[in-house]
């Protein structure tokens, strides 16, 4: 079974080099579902409590909402960073409040400070399934993520092996002595 959970993402990205208007700095409203798949857990009668889902995605996801993401090579890159330091808020502002946790992996690194996600491919919606399945691989077992921004869409399955060893009362992952970290179950 599955539990499936969507949320939004605010963003300016382009895509640098491609020959369409896509190329021109622009915005999205992206949606992005992630299916988690596993066993029924028996005690609360769910695969994962959805509101737990997005907690744990959002956590680093967070990072691409109301931020500016761009290709590596993107000459837009050290223009941007100047007029943000010139600004004064390269390194973060008062109002610059909800941040995710700084990332870096193959794919991206993320600079919540000023809102920017640095690539290392372009940002398509195929882009950002990669780089989305590569940071939550190791906390949920999804099976699918879909993106949808603008007219593009782009889904992908992921195979899910084993299975997570979960809270029967609150339903939330145990840590690793078999203690739930929300009620203190004990395994
Ligand atoms: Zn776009
Ligand atoms: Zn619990």
């Amino acid at each position: 079974m599955k539990s499936v959970t969507t949320f939004n993402l605010q963003y300016a990205h382009r895509f640098y080099g491609f020959c369409g208007e896509a190329q021109y700095l622009h915005g999205h409203t992206g949606i992005m579902t992630i299916e988690v798949e596993d066993s029924i857990n028996e005690g609360v009668n769910m695969v994962f409590p959805c509101n737990e889902i997005k907690k744990t995605a959002w956590s680093v996801l967070k990072n691409f909402d109301h931020a500016l993401i761009l290709r590596q090579d993107d000459p837009l890159l050290p223009a941007i960073l100047a007029v943000y330091e010139k600004q004064g808020i390269r390194d973060g502002a008062p109002t610059n409040t909800m941040r995710g946790y700084a990332f870096k992996t193959d794919l991206a690194m993320a600079y919540p400070k000023c809102r920017l996600v640095v690539t290392k491919e372009t940002m398509t919606v195929e882009g950002m399934i990669k780089i989305t399945y590569d940071l939550l691989k190791d906390k949920l077992n999804i099976s699918k993520i879909t993106f949808v921004s603008g007219d593009n869409t782009a889904t992908e399955d992921f195979t899910v092996t084993g299975t997570i060893d979960r809270c029967p009362r609150c339903g939330i992952e145990l840590d690793e002595c078999g203690i739930c970290p929300k009620c203190g179950y004990f395994k």
